[in-house]
């Protein structure tokens, strides 16, 4: 777990302090499947700026995830650029005030990476802009192979025929 302590840093109102840092971080779940961070760890940016009335925390980092296609189950691979803001008042007189990622004096940059990603997540990982998914009947992958079914069901002609089969 990366976390900083913020007492060592000794800011004064108006002083910036900038520091790379390394960030482990967890996989990340998404509709039901799981994306993992390739590589786990990533070279983050971190600013602290102290002002009068508190500090402000600036994150940032890219990552690519590694995980399932939500329509065809292929591999996809996403990029996750993330550049995330944090404010912590001094003396916070509401929660809006306080982040949650500063406790005691220490600022739990792992847990705050891990849910700045999950922010900037679409809806939806596909493994292209058009995947055509799995079909609906068979379950074949329609991107290695498109095909249509013919509508075999639902014609009554097709019904008086099965039913002429089933006779002989
Ligand atoms: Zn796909
Ligand atoms: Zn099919």
């Amino acid at each position: 777990m990366t976390s900083l302590n913020l007492r060592r840093l000794r800011l004064r109102p108006g002083e910036e302090h900038r520091e790379a840092l390394e960030v482990e971080l967890q996989p990340f779940e998404l509709g039901g499947q799981r994306y993992i961070p390739v590589p786990e760890k990533v070279d983050a940016e971190l600013a602290v700026t102290r002002a009068t009335t508190g500090t402000v925390f600036s994150l940032a980092f890219a990552t690519r995830l590694h995980g399932p296609c939500y329509r065809c189950l292929g591999d996809a691979v996403l990029d996750v650029d993330v550049a995330a803001r944090e404010y912590h008042a001094s003396s916070p007189a509401s929660d809006e005030l306080a982040t949650p990622y500063v406790t005691d004096d220490n600022l739990d940059v792992s847990a705050w990476a891990h849910d700045a990603v999950a922010l900037a997540l679409p809806d939806k990982i596909l493994c292209r802009a058009d995947c055509a998914g799995l079909c609906p009947e068979c379950g074949k992958n329609l991107n290695e192979e498109p095909h249509e079914h013919a509508e075999e069901r639902g014609d009554p002609r097709w019904a008086a025929l099965d039913a002429l089969r089933e006779k002989l």
